[in-house]
């Protein structure tokens, strides 16, 4: 008999647990996989900052920066590889676990043998006025593009002289608004270099926090720091996001922190364009949908990754809380949990009883700052400059090796590597 597995998400952990399944079972498994997503491609988020800032004043570039971040799962993209997965696009609406059924908004009804829930997580935007409607999440290919548009257009309009300059607001220190806030700053610099635009421009990233990228160590942090007032971005730690508009961006100190905000009073710092870049949120869905959910919304998982109450449903990456504890919701982290799916999920086709408990490890993070430049930080030690920027690119291509034939993976990043160089 068959056995169908289905996959919800085509992102690192459900990417990962499609690969490894198709690697491993054998003909006399029998098992179909089917994966679900709403995007026609799975798309690697960690270089999503490139096509935000990639080559503003040129037209004609977006194909070339999405070719190194997007895998297509169609027929003739890169599933192929991998002989018993499907791919469905659709948006899934519904989860019956008891009765196997999963329902899409198209009216379809799926029902599955297995089940793999990895669904990634949502921006968090706090609840704060504003949020949705005024500012650009970074969190996906489609976001990046209306970011670069945005950005290129306020240039533009500067090249014109329909405005004296632009002011960005980027929203969470974190590495998403560290590394592009670093990266903008660049390509803003090259921009008005290279095609001879007067305009002044201003990026401020706003963060509640002590520091900019308080996970690193603090050699990590004070050198992300100081390339980052290099590059001319203004930093503003301690300080809240009340409310953002049209054209500006209503701060105020976080009383916690004495003398951290360089604002005493709440202030309206102009901003024409706000990216959003402060942190992630469970999906709301998943309590609707009657799944066991932790205090935080996320999915309760075993630390077999199997959900909690049922054998046949998985759990992996940014979804899940392994009985409680916060994962690290990081790209290597949703890979490793989704190779562990793919492993338990064999043991129980071939109807063994022991399964493995997943193990999460600390990866180390190399984060992006501006041209051939980054960070890294792995305990006490620290990296930076062109020396960490290589350490960036080693990761990039080990994770295209994790999810797609040598030659094909070596080819994705060198495209990428190539067209984003040019930024560099
Ligand atoms: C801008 C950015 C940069 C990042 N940089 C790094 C980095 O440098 N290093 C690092 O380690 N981590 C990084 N991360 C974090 C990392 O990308 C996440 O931890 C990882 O994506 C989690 O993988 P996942 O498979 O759980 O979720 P995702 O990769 O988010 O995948 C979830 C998938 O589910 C699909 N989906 C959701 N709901 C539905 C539905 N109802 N129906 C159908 N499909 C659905 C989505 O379309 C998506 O493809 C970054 C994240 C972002 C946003």
């Amino acid at each position: 008999m068959t056995s169908r597995v289905v996959i919800i998400g085509g992102g690192f952990a459900g990417l990962s647990t499609a690969v490894h399944l198709s690697r491993h079972t054998k003909p006399g498994d029998n098992v179909e996989i089917l994966l679900i997503d709403r995007q026609p491609e799975h798309v690697y988020l960690p270089l999503i900052y490139e096509v935000a800032s990639g080559g503003l004043m040129e037209a004609g570039k977006e194909h070339s920066l999405k070719q190194g971040v997007s895998l297509t799962f169609d027929l003739d993209g890169y599933l192929t590889d991998y002989k018993n997965v499907r791919f469905r696009q659709g948006e899934v609406t519904d989860v019956d676990t008891e009765k196997k059924i999963i329902k899409l908004s198209s009216g379809a009804d799926i029902k599955f043998d297995f089940l793999v829930m990895a669904m990634g997580a949502v921006s968090n935007t706090f609840g704060i006025d504003g949020v949705e409607k005024n500012a650009i999440s970074l969190t996906s290919l489609d976001n990046a593009l209306k970011i670069r548009k945005k950005c290129a257009n306020l240039m533009t309009e500067c090249e014109r002289k329909l405005r004296p300059g632009v002011n960005m607001v980027v929203v969470g220190g974190g590495p998403n608004g560290v590394e592009v806030a670093s990266e903008m700053a660049k390509a803003l610099e090259d921009a008005k270099r290279e095609c001879d635009v007067v305009c002044d421009w201003k990026i401020t990233i706003v963060d509640a926090g002590p520091k900019i990228l308080s996970h690193l160590n603090s050699m990590g942090s004070w050198i992300a720091n100081r390339r980052l007032k290099k590059l001319g971005v203004t930093i503003a730690p301690g300080t809240f996001v009340k409310a953002v508009k049209p054209t500006t961006v209503l701060v105020e100190r976080n009383a916690k922190l004495e003398h951290v905000s360089p604002f005493e009073k709440p202030t309206r710092i102009k901003s024409d364009l706000t990216i959003w870049a402060a942190g992630v949120a469970s999906r709301p869905e998943w309590t609707a949908w009657g799944l066991p959910t932790d205090e935080r919304g996320y999915i309760k998982a075993l630390p077999t990754l199997q959900m909690f109450g049922t054998n046949h449903v998985f759990v992996a990456g940014d979804s899940a809380s392994i009985i409680g504890r916060r994962m690290q919701q990081r790209a290597p982290e949703a890979m490793d949990q989704g190779k562990s799916v793919a492993e338990n999920l064999i043991r129980v086709i071939r109807g063994q009883s022991i399964l493995r408990a997943h193990h999460d490890r600390v990866w180390p993070f190399a984060i992006p700052l501006g041209g051939a430049n980054a960070v890294s930080s792995f305990g006490p030690v620290t990296i930076f400059g062109i020396v960490g920027y290589a350490l960036r690119k080693a990761i990039d291509l080990r994770y295209f090796l994790g999810v797609l034939p040598v030659t094909r993976a070596i080819s994705v990043w060198w495209h990428g590597g190539r067209a984003y160089m040019k930024n560099d």
